[in-house]
């Protein structure tokens, strides 16, 4: 598939929260021409938050963390292709190569191809990554997957103890696995809050002219 009126697109890279958004957005601020979002995933824009919360428990099912219906796509004439990435990018003759061979032209182009769980740097990780009781965590199908094993008793490592590593050690304590976190950096959540210090360090006595005042850093 060729798009002839490559003058009149904008394509949009990804399918994820931030392309479902700009479809939508840049139709209602006046874009009269076509709109294509191509995603790799076989799922409409959905919210990755509840992934390591409500999905994984099991509280909401793929449907409900969708941004929005494919008809509302529809109504805002955006052409979606899932199951599809772009492998490259022609820059001098406004055009992407589709992983099916096809091509599309644009006139704008828009990449919102988000991030990765980052790829675990050991030897032979290649045959690490065919385990079945291996994932990454970045997808709402790594997650299905994740919650097809959850079994009470079952033991659970999880590498990376930020906020998703601890969501998931949480969801998983609480149905009954035996989990163990493996952070690398001295603590978890290191990243994104501060140290602890003990008590006689956290409070400090400033003396104004007329009175005192504890103040708490
Ligand atoms: C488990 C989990 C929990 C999270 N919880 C929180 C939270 O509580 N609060 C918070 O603020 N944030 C949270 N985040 C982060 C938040 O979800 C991201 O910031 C958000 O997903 C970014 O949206 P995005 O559209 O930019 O990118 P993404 O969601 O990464 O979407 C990008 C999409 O583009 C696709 N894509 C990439 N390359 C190509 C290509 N070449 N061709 C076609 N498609 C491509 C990808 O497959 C993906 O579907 C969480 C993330 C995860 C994974």
């Amino acid at each position: 598939m060729t798009v002839v009126d490559a003058e009149n697109t904008a394509l949009i890279v990804g399918a994820g929260h931030a392309a479902g958004e700009c479809a939508t957005a840049i139709r209602e601020q006046g874009w009269t021409g076509r709109i294509v979002m191509v995603g790799e995933e076989p799922h409409l824009p959905y919210q990755r938050p509840p992934l390591s919360k409500a999905f994984l428990s099991g509280e909401s099912t793929a449907e409900q963390l969708y941004l929005k219906q494919l008809s509302t796509y529809e109504k805002a004439r955006v052409k979606f292709i899932p199951n599809t990435r772009v492998e490259r990018i022609d820059r001098c003759a406004k055009r992407v190569t589709l992983s099916k061979g096809d091509e599309i032209g644009y006139s704008k182009l828009v990449l919102a191809t988000g991030g990765r769980a980052r790829r675990l740097a050991l030897p032979d990780i290649e045959s690490i990554e065919k385990l079945q009781n291996f994932h990454y965590l970045r997808t709402l199908d790594h997650v299905a997957q994740i919650r097809n094993q959850f079994h009470p008793g079952s033991r659970l490592v999880i590498i990376g103890g930020g906020y998703v590593g601890l969501e998931v050690a949480a969801v998983a304590v609480k149905r009954g696995l035996h989990v163990t976190v493996l952070e690398a950096l001295p603590r978890v959540l290191a990243r994104v809050t501060a140290p602890s210090f003990p008590r006689s360090t956290r409070t400090c006595t400033a003396k104004p002219a007329s009175t005192s005042a504890r103040m708490l850093l």
